[in-house]
């Protein structure tokens, strides 16, 4: 089912997961430990995020380094279809513009509609290490806008390069990421609000928040977008903080703020379990103040660990 028509069927807030591939090498019963404990309370959805490749270089001895291209965390489609078996819960695979060609993109396409997967969320990915501006492929797209008009083809039965009358349509459900706090080589928020309205305009029919630790700006975020004739669901992504590690990561990495009132409270935190206590009521807190206010579904990153998620759940649902 695709994400649209939970949302469209909804009475009350939903909820849904986004997860990560395991490192290579990594069992997917690996996945599945972690999704376990959040099952029982009745995701409709989860995503499952695409990592590109990285250059590592490798130590080959006598101080000779070889470079070398890896993809830590393989197997986006594969793991949607397996969960999507496994618990009949709907997935959403996200597929990057970055390290893609467009007949790629249309591949990797194929692949979920033939494994019967009905969402996709597409974006432009970030540059690779390295590189201070983000790069496409040769033959790739370099704005999420331009897959999203690709996926919209595609379900209109218009693939690359075959005749339109032999070509089935794709069904995909599209998604789009969006920045309450605006996304970081914006100008200011107002244009990249107006970027996103292309991506809704070319087919994206709801939209998933980078994560935030303010509940007023996710909700002045889409009274803005609605002002600017934004008008498809936006689901609010939440993460409860864990760890003195990720109060400097977090921000740096997502470019997101930490409001005042929960800065103080961490600067306070001497320990890792002192940072889960006062990350986790925030999150409780803001899953409250998000479902008040009729969000359409609390989406929690759970970056690889998912009991913290769980802990807020406890006290939410
Ligand atoms: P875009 O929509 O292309 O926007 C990127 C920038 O370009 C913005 O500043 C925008 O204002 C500007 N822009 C947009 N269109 C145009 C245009 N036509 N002309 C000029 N400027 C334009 N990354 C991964 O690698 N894997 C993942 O699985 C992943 N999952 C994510 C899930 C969510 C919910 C979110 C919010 C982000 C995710 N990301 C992921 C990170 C994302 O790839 C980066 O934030 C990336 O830098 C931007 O992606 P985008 O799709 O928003 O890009």
């Amino acid at each position: 089912m695709k994400v649209i028509e939970h949302m469209r069927s909804a009475k009350e807030t939903l909820l849904s997961f986004e997860i990560l591939p395991p490192l290579k090498g990594k069992d997917i019963r690996s996945i599945y430990a972690g999704i376990d404990p959040l099952m029982e309370f009745g995701p409709s959805f989860i995503n499952v995020t695409y990592h590109r490749e990285e250059v590592v270089y490798k130590e080959r001895g006598h101080g000779l380094l070889q470079k070398v291209r890896v993809r830590k965390r393989p197997g986006t489609i594969g793991i949607c279809a397996a969960i999507k078996a496994k618990y009949e819960i709907d997935t959403v695979p996200h597929l990057i513009c970055g390290g893609f060609s467009r007949e790629e993109t249309e591949d990797a396409l194929i692949e979920m509609n033939f494994l019967g997967i009905d969402n996709v969320l597409a974006l432009r990915g970030d540059p690779t290490k390295g590189e201070n501006h983000f790069v496409p492929e040769r033959d790739g797209h370099a704005h999420a806008v331009d897959m999203v008009y690709q996926i919209a083809e595609l379900n209109r039965g218009k693939y690359l390069h075959e005749e339109e009358e032999e070509a089935a349509p794709t069904d995909l459900c599209i998604g789009a990421a969006c920045y309450p706090e605006k996304h970081p080589e914006a100008l200011n928020l107002a244009t990249d609000i107006a970027y996103l309205k292309q991506k809704v305009d070319a087919g994206a029919e709801y939209l998933v928040t980078q994560m935030f630790f303010d509940v007023d700006r996710y909700f002045d975020f889409v009274g803005r977008c609605r002002n600017e004739g934004i008008h498809v669901p936006i689901l609010p992504g939440l993460k409860p903080l864990t760890s003195l590690r990720q109060i400097a990561f977090i921000p740096k990495t997502f470019h997101v703020d930490l409001p005042e009132a929960l800065s103080k409270e961490l600067l306070k935190c001497r320990s890792d379990q002192d940072v889960r206590g006062v990350g986790i009521a925030w999150c409780v807190d803001q899953a409250r103040r998000l479902r008040d206010g009729k969000a359409p579904c609390l989406h929690f990153y759970t970056m690889g660990r998912s009991e913290a998620v769980r802990q807020v759940l406890d006290q939410v649902m």
